[in-house]
């Protein structure tokens, strides 16, 4: 992979509890794939996501987003990152397009009505800019989520356990989502806990467990090696 959107090498996080939650990672993300981190409560996926998105510092070890070093170059690398969380923590009385505009701007970018529109529109979320957040859906608040992290036109996009809680219905239309994001030239990093869901969505799976990248994989070689169950 010669020229990977995002190279983590060595990668180690002790947090101040002691608890060491990365044991030296390394993981190569190729531009246009599919990317699932798969593993059980605990094994260091968020840790992993929130450290490779400036959120958290690492111990030890080097980030880099499209060659831009994640702790010496954080606005560019960062600018380039689009984070899904699981859950919104957005002002409920906040408008739709508002909210994105706004996730827009903290990005330093100048402000593009028409972008954000073109994000609402996709995410079938136009004919509710107006709406408070409050009045949403479930699934329209997922979408909301996905709006806001591509409100400054990110190239890579980390979905923390896009379908955690969710029922069969929506868990349908995220991976939907998900392969339409994909098609339209952004690089997907997803986590979960779900083998059938690294399956359906991933060109490659890692498998995770108490802070170790223990397999990286194409998805036939992993189910043949694991079956299908959830860790
Ligand atoms: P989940 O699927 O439950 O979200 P995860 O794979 O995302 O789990 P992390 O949230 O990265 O796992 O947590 C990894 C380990 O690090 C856990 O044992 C957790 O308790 C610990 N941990 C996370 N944040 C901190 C912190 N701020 N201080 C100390 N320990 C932490």
């Amino acid at each position: 992979m010669p020229d990977p959107i995002l190279s983590v090498t060595g990668l180690s996080k002790r947090y101040a509890t002691g608890f060491q939650a990365l044991k030296n990672v390394d993981l190569q993300i190729e531009r246009g794939e599919i990317f699932a981190l798969l593993g059980p409560n605990g094994a260091g996926k968020t840790t992993l996501i929130s450290i490779v998105c400036g959120i958290v510092n690492a111990s030890e070890g080097k980030v880099t987003v499209d060659g831009h070093d994640i702790g010496a170059d954080y606005r560019a690398a960062r600018s380039l990152i689009g984070l899904v969380p699981q859950e919104l923590t957005t002002e409920a009385f906040e408008t739709v397009f508002n909210t994105v505009s706004f996730s827009r701007g903290l990005f330093g970018k100048p402000a593009n009505p028409a972008h954000i529109e073109k994000v609402l529109r996709d995410l079938s979320l136009w004919d509710k800019k107006d709406n408070a957040i409050r009045t949403l859906s479930g699934g329209m608040k997922r979408r909301l989520l996905i709006a806001k992290a591509l409100s400054h036109e990110p190239r890579l996009l980390f979905l923390d356990e896009p379908t955690a809680g969710v029922d069969v219905t929506l868990r349908q239309e995220m991976w939907a989502l998900v392969r339409r994001l994909r098609e339209s030239g952004v690089t997907i990093i997803l986590t979960t806990h779900y083998i059938d869901e690294a399956e359906e969505m991933a060109d490659r799976i890692g498998v995770i467990s108490k802070g170790e990248i223990i397999l990286v994989e194409g998805k036939a070689e992993l189910m043949r090696k694991l079956g299908k169950k959830q860790l």
